[in-house]
């Protein structure tokens, strides 16, 4: 007997007639203890994410028929159908909610406040009663919860999914870049299988990437409990990471297949679904600091020329694009280099070839934390 279950849930109607539903694809025995939680398409406009999940889903749906899901596993293959309604001169505009402006994949609801509240007295020495304790109370919170506009909505649909999930994978992707990730500091090296797995080139840690992403409304509650609560024991009980599945325009047959055998391989691995997954690659790019990233920004407006391919190693101080101003002593052939503030491989740039001040044209990561960062470590 299969265990695939199909789930709607509907957004409420942000204008007349355009009321909006996500699907939760759900495998595996309803009272397995361990689930893991997968999602695309956060960023509506970032489309190698919808097809790794879609090729998962008939993975999964291959062994759910064999009967190999061995926990509970839930994909969300289309995580932002609002996002995707925002077409603008024949593209889509997914990244902003045009209603507010706000990232879709910032200023997800942080427990902290009020799992601190419920849990005085409550917790022990068990990590395990501690968590399945702090579980309880945050879905608690959110069934409490009362979101009011289509994205509060979705955020808090995703969320409501997820929280309880001992992985959660939200699947993204950049402009032109490598395979990366970010995820939380205390999550690494424990999280380092799904790096290698996914053959990622950069593996970006924060503790607080600040303005709360997806990811951490999910990881980053443990190790602020943890901190709450310095006598009880508490683990870092959910491995959140964000995939950045390379550029935009990645959708290869031959990147959706490895990308999704490779999710498919790191659940196998984890124990999610039975059979043996291959023995694990070496590690080919140590983590890194997100305060390490500098994002290389252009100083002045003119046209990009790349010096740099992503993948490349480049030192402090080296260029890496210069920008022509075409209107700048015209005849004189002047061009501005970019330079990079830190030593580091050169991990994403920009999908197009306009530059003006201000404007991140790429991204390095660095070993050594850059000053200046601020709070927001983040794009917007
Ligand atoms: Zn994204």
């Amino acid at each position: 007997m299969t265990t695939c279950s199909i789930r709607e849930h509907l957004l409420p109607e942000a204008a007349i007639g355009t009321a909006r539903r996500l699907l939760s694809v759900h495998f595996g025995p309803p009272d397995a203890a361990r689930k893991v939680y997968i999602q695309a398409g956060l960023h509506a406009d970032e489309a190698p994410g919808y097809l790794v999940a879609a090729r998962l889903l008939e993975l999964l749906g291959r062994a759910d028929a064999a009967g190999e899901i061995r926990e509970r596993i839930v994909v969300v293959p289309v995580a932002n159908p609002i996002g995707l309604g925002q077409w603008t001169t024949d593209s889509v505009q997914g990244r902003f909610d045009n209603s507010d402006h706000i990232n879709f994949n910032r200023r997800y609801y942080d427990m902290l406040e009020e799992l601190t509240e419920r849990l005085q007295d409550r917790l022990g020495q068990d990590a395990g009663e501690n968590v399945a304790l702090i579980r309880k109370c945050a879905g608690e919170i959110l069934v409490a919860k009362e979101p009011t506009t289509e994205a509060e909505t979705l955020k808090h649909t995703l969320l409501t999914l997820s929280h309880d999930a001992d992985v959660v994978l939200d699947l993204h992707c950049d402009h032109q870049a490598l395979l990366h990730v970010y995820m939380g500091t205390a999550l690494w090296p424990a999280g380092a299988d799904l790096s290698v797995q996914m053959g990622a080139g950069a593996t970006l840690l924060a503790n607080d990437s600040g303005d709360m992403p997806f990811d951490e409304a999910n990881s980053k509650l443990w190790w602020d409990l943890a901190k709450n609560f310095p006598e009880a024991a508490i683990p870092s009980a959910c491995l959140a990471a964000t995939v950045e599945l390379r550029g935009v325009a990645d959708t290869g047959l031959e990147y959706t297949e490895q990308d999704a055998g490779n999710l498919y391989f790191f659940l196998q691995r984890r124990g999610f679904i039975a059979g043996e997954a291959p023995p694990l690659p070496n590690l080919t790019a140590e983590a890194t600091p997100l305060e390490g990233v500098d994002y290389i920004t252009a100083t002045c407006a003119g046209i990009l020329t790349y010096l740099k391919q992503p993948g490349d190693l480049v030192q402090k101080g080296e260029a890496v694009a210069l920008v022509t101003q075409p209107m700048n002593n015209p005849g004189k052939g002047e061009k501005q280099p970019i330079i990079s503030r830190t030593s580091g491989v050169f991990f994403a740039r920009s999908a197009d070839r306009f530059a003006r001040p201000g404007k991140i044209i790429g991204k390095v990561a660095g070993v050594e934390p850059l000053e200046g960062k601020g709070p927001y470590l983040l794009t917007f």
